[in-house]
This record gives structure tokens, sequence and C-alpha cells, in this order.
């Protein structure tokens, strides 16, 4: 953060100042709402969340260098505070972050880029900045940092000459993306895909779709909206929504009628090439990753990059230099030397089906191995949508499936009908036993993808595979 006066971050967030012998006029170079991490200087946020209330570790975070700290008004001011450093009392200071974040983001010269959709958000948040650093100073989330804490933190980060900022917005619910976007204020707005997932807190996809258009509400005038053309839901939804004056409407997608379109696409087990189609299109484009549905994310990066005014060769390079956040579909080896995708990092029924395509997609190989786990959070149809992914399994597109939890049986029950060879098709419960399984038959020349919903953490079989 750009050092500000302790007066007027008060003002910022709405809070009065307690305890100042100063005038306000002591130097808040950042703030941690973390009472172990403080720098010093900064100001301490305590924010209330399930299990624990910051408010108790604010004398913690004053002996790690906190200068001042925020505090809910009505909570009661223990001794040692009450004629301590300065205090900012707010009304609540979840709300007092944001609002600092966001008088924060209005002084700053900073383009923002929101990206947001049901799969890839940190891919194409991970693209875009990747890309755009080859022309400006960028800034991007950190992680997953997507929502209405980490979001703040992350423009509350940023420094002195920053130039563009790529967000990532997060959601489980309606009203979500329309505050993170109130505060972000993106000049550019991505929204990759709609999938299935909060279905149970948005109903339909059709809510889900309206859910990620809330983003429109704080786009910039003049500012871009790019979507995912692919999506009839988005088309559908768009003519619902007041979008802000004078903004462009842009879609990327695989199919032909997209502005952004990809054609002559290869995908490998490791990298993607492709062409953008059409004027102002792009040759040859290398991706270090694999999988149709990052040539999308990648189509959306592009578009944003070519908004940005950046010649095709700093694009190139760009992704030729990308590093994707772990577990995004990340190559390894396995037990036996057999080529592993690791694509545990979370799983719904898009982009279970994604990573099915890919596989699909890849030659070469003795055995082709799916290892999926339960896929969480759908709601009620997460029977029947299990079912579906293991009907879209065939030996067509993988040798084996392997299945992992309870969900999951109905996966392999649908897909054991498409396999004449029923040994091809094994559920298990056991992730142990699965692993053994595994351990037992695959052969140097296989390949193992592994997906999984974050809660069946099936990197543990990736990192068991991965020991000799
Ligand atoms: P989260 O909501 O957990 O933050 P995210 O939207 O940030 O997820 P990523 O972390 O980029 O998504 O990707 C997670 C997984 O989603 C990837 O490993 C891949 O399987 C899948 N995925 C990524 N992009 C797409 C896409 N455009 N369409 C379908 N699936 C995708
Ligand atoms: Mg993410």
């Amino acid at each position: 953060m750009i050092t500000r006066k302790l007066s007027a971050i008060a003002a910022m967030c709405g809070g009065t100042i307690q305890n100042d012998t100063d005038a306000g006029s002591i130097q808040i170079a950042g703030v941690s709402i973390n009472s172990r991490r403080m720098s010093p200087g900064q100001l301490f946020i305590p924010i209330k969340g399930d299990n624990f209330d910051g408010h108790d570790f604010a004398s913690g975070a004053i002996e790690g260098g906190a200068v001042a700290t925020l505090w809910q008004r009505d909570k009661a001011l223990p001794a040692a505070l009450a004629s301590g450093v300065p205090l900012i009392l707010v009304d609540d200071t979840t709300e007092a972050l944001q609002k600092l974040a966001s008088a924060y983001r209005d002084e700053l010269q900073v383009r923002v880029v929101g990206v947001t959709g049901s799969n890839g958000k940190t891919t194409t948040k991970d693209m875009v900045a990747a890309l755009l650093s080859g022309f400006f100073r960028v800034h991007k989330t950190d992680g997953n940092y997507n929502n209405h804490i980490g979001l703040p933190l992350t423009l509350l980060a940023l420094e002195e000459g920053v130039e563009v900022v790529v967000l990532e917005m997060g959601m489980s619910g309606f009203g979500e993306i329309d505050l993170l976007t109130r505060l972000a204020k993106p000049d550019v707005a991505i929204i990759t895909n709609i999938g299935e997932s909060h279905m149970l807190q948005l109903g339909s996809r059709a809510g889900i779709t309206q859910a990620k258009l809330e983003i429109v509400a704080g786009l910039k005038q003049g500012g871009l909206l790019l979507i995912n053309g692919d999506e009839p839901l988005l088309h559908e939804g768009l003519k619902n929504v007041s979008l802000p004056e004078n903004t462009e409407v842009q879609t990327f997608g695989l199919q032909e009628g997209n502005r952004w379109a990809a054609e002559h696409v290869i995908v490998n087990a490791t990298t993607s090439s492709f062409d953008v189609r059409g004027d102002n299109g792009l040759q040859l484009v290398e991706l270090p990753v694999a999988g149709v549905h990052n040539v999308s994310n990648a189509l959306a990066a592009i578009a944003t990059a070519k908004k940005f005014g950046l010649p095709d060769d700093v694009i190139r390079k760009g992704f030729a230099g990308l590093k994707l956040t772990a577990m995004r579909i990340e190559p390894g080896v396995a037990y036996n030397g057999a080529m592993l995708l690791n694509d545990a990092y979370n799983a719904s029924p898009t982009s279970v089906r994604a990573a099915i395509d890919l596989v699909a997609g890849l030659s070469g190989y003795h055995c082709k191995w799916l290892v999926l786990g339960d896929m969480l959070e759908l709601g009620p149809d997460e029977e029947a949508m299990h079912a579906e992914i293991g009907a879209y399994v065939n030996p067509s597109k993988a040798d084996r499936v392997l299945t992992f939890g309870k969900l999951s049986l109905h996966i392999a029950s649908e897909a054991a009908k498409q396999f004449s060879d029923a040994d091809r098709v094994k559920a298990f419960e056991d992730k142990q036993q699965l692993i053994e399984w595994l351990r037992a038959h695959l052969v140097p020349e296989d390949l193992v993808l592994v997906k999984g919903s974050r809660g069946m953490r099936m990197e543990e079989i990736i990192h068991d595979l991965q020991r000799a």
C-alpha cells in the first residue's frame, strides 16, 4: 500500500479516531488481518469469522508491529488497548475494510481487469497477468484470494506505479459479485464460463448466469465486457441486465461465430496451440498448458491484451512464460514412469467433462486412466450429475476409470455400462486401496489424470504415486 496518514485512512473507511496523541498524523504503511503477520507500520484489521474474532488478537498484532487498529464500536475495549495505540472505531470491520479498499482504488491511476465465471477464473487471471506483464507493471490476486475479504486486501496491497491489477472474483450466492465489482470498478470484465458450482445456492444454471453477470454493475463506462460466447445462457442473460453507458461487449470461445475464436487447435498432454480466427487474429499461439478449456481461457486473455494494445509478439511471449497456480492440469511423472496430470484442485461437472475431453484428445499412450473423485456441493441432483459423468466416459475417451467416494459410485455404475470389460471401471471408497490397485497396474507408457473436489483431497493419490 502507498503510505497514508491515519486521519486519511479513518476518513476513507468512515471511522473515528480514538487514543491518538498525534492528531492523525502517524503514517500507515499497509494493512493486515492476520495478527501473526504484521509488518511494522501496518494497521491491524480485526475480522470476525465463523470460528474466531480478530478483535481477540489485537494485542498480539500490536506486539507484532501494528501501529494502529480498527475496532468495532460496540465491542468492549480491553484495558491494554484503551490507552495504547490509536484506534479507528467503525460499525463493522469487514465493511470498513471494503470501504477503505474502494476509496484507495479510486485514488489510484490503475486499470482493473475483473475475472469471474464458474471455472477457469484463476487460470484466466494468471494468463491475463502473464500477457500484460510484458508491457505494464501488473499486480494480480494472489492464489485464490477472490472473496469479500481477499479482493479488498488485494486492492490495498497495490504499490506506487502499478498500472494494471487483475482481480479474481469468486462467489457462492447472489449479491457477492455485485459487491466485489462495485469495489473494484473494472475496465475489463471477463466471464469465463457458466458451470454448475453453487447450484445449491443459486437454484439453476440461469441463476448462476445472473449472479456472474452482476459483474457489469461496477464496470466502468466505456468498459469492455468479455463473455464466453459458447454459452447460450450468457447471451440470454445479457438481455436482462443494464449495461453501463458505452459498454463494449465481445464474445470469445471455441465456436466459429465468436469475436475471438480459435482454429487449428492442437492439444497435447502438456501443451496446446491454436490460431485466433479473423481480423486482428493471431497466428501460432502456443500454451504451455493442455486442454481446450484453456484455449478458451487464453482467448479471453488475448482479447484483454488486444484491448490494452499489446503487440502479437508480446502476447506470444507472455504465454511462453506462463506459470499456472498448482494443480491445474499440472504435468508430472508417476510411479513407474507413467505420465501424470494433476487436476486435483477442484471438480464440477463442467470441469470434469473438460478434463475427460482433454484425455480423449490425447493419443500415443498404452492406457489412459481417469481417476475421478466426488464432485461436492452440487445440491439435490448430485447423484444424477455423477451418473451423467459416467455416461460421458466411454472407451473412445479413456481406457480405464477409477472412482473414489460415495457419490462417484454413480459415475462408476454408469461408466461400467459403456465398457465391455468390467475390470476397466472400478469404484473405491478407500483411497489407499485405490492407490494400491493403481500402483499394481501402472506401466511407463500410461497416462493418469486425477481430479476431484477440494474436499476429496485427490492430491494425496498423486503424492503417493510420485513416491518410488
Ligand atoms: P475456484 O472457483 O475454485 O477459484 P477457478 O474458477 O479459479 O476455481 P481454476 O482454478 O482456474 O478455476 O481451474 C479449476 C479447474 O477448472 C481446472 O483445473 C480445470 O479443470 C477447470 N477449468 C478451467 N477453465 C475452464 C473452463 N474454461 N471451462 C471448464 N473447465 C475449466
Ligand atoms: Mg480460483
